[in-house]
């Protein structure tokens, strides 16, 4: 259990690590407050006015000025700049008339970078100097760094195709529950498909991850931005109602199961407010976002406290949980922190969103099975036991008449035996009832080592037993005597005890194609049995071929 997830939490400080790569060399940082369209004024100023930039230099909001040296033209560069370090970027290029601009948040034309990060080729028709120009509410100059062009493009196929594949898992995880929810009508698939798909949205929308594979897309659509602000709200939402049901919270674990209930609601409502900022603003308050976060990392803290302790108490579906989601929980609940306290270690954290549900919705759909399969042992378990007679382990009167009804509507024939036990009210008056229980058994053991593997064995009740064979005439009539003389001849042996039983029995034969109702099967064979009984015990009739069926 522990393999995976040290493997996964190997992997995702990996990346975040290759990704962070070192200030540029000579960068320096402007300490006026010239806006993004003052580019002669900073040009012109004293050199004074530049302070080295360092990773130690203070956040700022608004915009900050950032000056570089033109890298060389070849190897070719490239500025990569994570896409929470500011909203906006504008380079202007030495002899270059026209600045490049570039929305870092939402995918654009040209489509170089990930959800991630934005990156710019530095390429200009002369050396000097480039000056930056970054916009946004948090800025983090100090995260900016210059990259070789060929290596980081590979870099951004990676992340690509780590995305696809994930998007490909998850859809395909997807397509599994709805196919699962179609057949067995479980809700529970329904919230999971809901879960799924509602977290795709989220990191589909929110980070634009996936809408830069779509070239073409206008950048942020407004309704796309109205369902991108309700998105998070209702991935987490529908994530904590899938995991309430599949960990049967409100069973094992009540009161935190209530708490989640309330955080569901108190998301959708953070989720509300998100939306009604975006309609009515244009972009919602931080403390919704804060709050929604502050709300996800306690549910993720509060989920992992319990489903440890559900798993260590045995629970199975818990250490699928714990297995499946732990390594998203740590994503989650260390870029609400991360993003709460400012860190750029936020975004390359959410780069393991996707991946990490792909992992999640794979091991939760092989325990979304497991969980089917164990509802089909119980439902077995259930329908065995309704048609089968507890003390003997043979067919009950309900499992036989079933069996039975489908024998006659095959239409091949057959002989049909009630069994009755001679004299059996004396062994239980003279050895008591539990060895006349063990008698009963010794005889269903007997019989249903005797008969054919065709044959059906059941008990009417009391120590009345009914057979069932393919077999007709003689054949059937042979069987029906063996049995006879096996209970006849080889006595009961319990404990110290020796027991003779003898047994009567009653026949009646099925002709193929006939179709006898099974009351009056029952009813001739009964009929037999009497007579049986009146011959003196111990033997087998045949009920009259004429008599009524
Ligand atoms: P006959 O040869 O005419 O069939 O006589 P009998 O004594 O076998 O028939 P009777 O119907 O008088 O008695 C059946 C007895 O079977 C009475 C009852 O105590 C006993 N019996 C019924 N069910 C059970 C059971 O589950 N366990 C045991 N030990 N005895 C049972
Ligand atoms: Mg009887
Ligand atoms: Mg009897």
């Amino acid at each position: 259990m522990r393999g995976p997830i040290l493997l996964l939490l190997v992997l995702m400080t990996l990346l975040p690590l290759r990704a962070l790569a070192a200030l540029p060399a000579g960068a320096a940082i402007w300490t006026g407050s010239e806006d993004c369209s003052a580019v002669d004024a900073i040009r012109s100023a004293a050199p004074s006015g530049w302070q080295p930039l360092t990773e130690a230099t203070p956040l700022g909001s608004g915009h900050a000025w950032v000056r570089l040296p033109l890298p060389p033209a070849w190897p070719p560069q490239m500025l990569v700049l994570p896409t929470l370090a500011a909203t906006e970027l504008t380079v202007y290029l030495p002899g270059v008339a026209d600045p490049v601009h570039r929305n870092v948040r939402m995918p654009e034309p040209p489509h170089t970078g990930t959800a991630y990060w934005h990156s710019v080729l530095m390429q200009a028709p002369q050396p000097g100097e480039v000056l930056l120009c970054l916009q946004g509410r948090r800025l983090q100059p100090a995260a900016l760094a210059l990259v070789g062009a060929e290596r980081h493009i590979e870099r951004e196929l990676d992340v690509r195709a780590l995305l696809t594949g994930s998007v490909a898992v998850i859809l395909a995880m997807s397509a599994f529950a709805l196919a699962f929810w179609v057949t067995l009508r479980d809700s529970i698939y329904l919230r999971y498909l809901g879960h799924l798909l509602a977290f795709l949205l989220f990191a589909g929308l929110n980070e634009w991850a996936l809408a830069r594979f779509f070239v073409d897309l206008p950048a942020a659509p407004l309704p796309m931005l109205y369902v991108r602000a309700f998105s998070m709200a209702l991935s987490a939402a529908l994530t904590l109602s899938f995991t309430r049901q599949f960990l049967q919270l409100g069973r094992h674990a009540p009161r935190v199961d209530r708490t989640l209930g309330l955080i569901v609601w108190a998301l959708l409502g953070c989720g509300v407010l998100e939306l009604l900022g975006v309609v009515g603003a244009g972009s919602a308050p931080v403390w919704i976002l804060q709050a929604e976060n502050l709300l996800v990392g306690v549910a993720a803290v509060l989920l992992m406290a319990t489903t440890v302790r559900l798993a260590r108490q045995g629970q199975r579906y818990a250490r699928y949980f714990c297995v499946a989601w732990l390594p998203f929980l740590v994503v989650v609940l260390a870029s609400a922190v991360s993003s709460m306290l400012g860190a750029d270690a936020a975004q390359l954290l959410r780069l393991w969103q996707l991946p990490v549900v792909a992992f999640e919705a794979f091991l939760l759909s092989v325990g979304l099975a497991d969980r089917t399969l164990a509802l089909k042992r119980e439902r077995d378990a259930a329908v065995h036991q309704a048609e089968h007679d507890s003390l003997t382990g043979v067919l009950n009167r309900r499992g036989f008449e079933c069996r039975l009804a489908q024998r006659l509507a095959d239409r091949t024939g057959g002989a049909l035996l009630i069994c009755d036990l001679d004299h059996f009210k004396r062994i239980n008056d003279r050895w008591g009832h539990p060895v006349g229980d063990r008698c009963l058994q010794a005889f269903a053991e007997r019989a249903a080592r005797l008969l054919p593997g065709t044959a059906e064995l059941g008990r009417l009740g009391g120590e009345e037993f009914v057979i069932l064979l393919r077999e007709t005439g003689t054949a059937a009539l042979g069987l029906a005597e063996q049995l006879r003389r096996e209970i006849a001849e080889v006595p009961v042996v319990v404990g110290d005890e020796v027991i003779a039983l003898s047994v009567s029995i009653g026949l009646v034969g099925i002709e193929p194609g006939a179709d006898p109702s099974i009351a009056g099967l029952l009813k001739q064979a009964d009929a037999a049995l009497y007579w049986a009984k009146a011959e003196g015990r111990n033997r087998v009739l045949v009920a009259e071929p004429d008599a009524p069926a």
